[in-house]
């Protein structure tokens, strides 16, 4: 553990080693710790920068394997309840339109819904492969390369709401990424973040799910009081932690009974009207004491 320098707060320290089991470690080398400071999990080491890269290239490989001929019907079909949810929140947000930007858009599923749901619809993306799919398949206006400062100098404060979703836990400099999401926004405008949750209470309770979540790519782990001491540290204006609970019932017993992920997803509705109730309460539930899977990190420009 020497050489470690805390991503969150800076200080150099022995950390508190929390996992040497990631589910994707190959090398063997990494390890999920605690800041002795600060109380930040993060990963140490970090890949180097030529790591990362690969890394990211196999995934590439991975998804076109995956992708054969149906591949946009079955990356849509796999978010559909993602894209349902986030949609409702933007047009509650937005009832007559406007300008929003998704970070790292990926394949650009969202970004097509949201074009479809009447937006202009902006994604940006690092990935050439996944960019070329967007460009070919989904609506929107999809710009190529990274949150750079030549692209926050062309696009500063354009964007009624800029998503980021999953993103934050693999920026190298947290702090950095999310100060550059407010830059986007539009005075008036809204940030919209959503982050795994540190605090999910399935953490403590089933061992090998926590270790399904440590993984190489996963820099760190946002608890809701870390997640929000972020957010403000990015200078800005009003600042509020939502619980999230995006996995369900099934989600849960498959966990508890078998110790491992139901690679079929999660994506069946509620089959009776009773489950339906049961499963509205126990989404309200780990929601309200945020000890749910996810949150929902919501920023408004000073
Ligand atoms: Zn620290």
């Amino acid at each position: 553990m020497t050489g470690f320098v805390c991503l969150f707060c800076g200080q150099a320290s022995t950390p508190a080693v929390v996992s040497r089991q990631l589910r994707d470690d190959r090398t063997g080398r990494h390890a999920v710790v605690r800041c002795r400071a600060c109380g930040h999990v993060q990963l140490f080491p970090l890949p180097s920068l030529e790591e990362e890269e690969a890394f990211y290239a196999d995934d590439q490989q991975a998804r076109l394997v995956f992708a054969s001929e149906n591949f946009v019907p079955v990356l849509l079909e796999k978010k559909k309840l993602d894209l349902g949810r986030r949609i409702e929140w933007l047009r509650q947000r937005l009832p007559h339109g406007g300008r929003v930007i998704e970070v790292a858009s990926g394949y650009g599923a969202f970004v097509d819904g949201f074009s479809r749901a009447g937006y202009e619809a902006h994604g940006i993306e690092r990935s050439p492969f996944r960019l070329s799919v967007a460009r070919q398949g989904m609506n929107g206006v999809f710009h190529e390369g990274a949150l750079d400062d030549r692209f926050l100098m062309e696009h500063a404060h354009r964007f009624d709401v800029v998503f980021a979703f999953h993103r934050v836990l693999h920026a190298r400099d947290a702090h950095a990424f999310v100060r550059a999401l407010l830059a986007l926004c539009a005075p008036g405008g809204i940030v919209h973040i959503e982050e795994p949750n540190l605090g999910d209470s399935l953490m403590s309770e089933i061992p090998e799910y926590a270790n399904h979540r440590w993984q190489v790519s996963h820099y760190h782990y946002f608890a809701p009081a870390s997640f929000e001491q972020l957010l403000r540290s990015a200078g800005a204006g009003r600042v509020a932690v939502e619980g999230l609970q995006r996995y369900g019932l099934r989600h849960l017993l498959q966990w508890s009974d078998h110790h491992r992920p139901d690679l079929s997803g999660d994506a069946a509705p509620p089959s009776t009207p009773t489950l339906a109730r049961i499963e509205e309460f126990y989404r309200r539930d780990r929601e309200q004491a945020l000890t749910c899977d996810s949150m929902i990190g919501l920023v408004e420009p000073a």
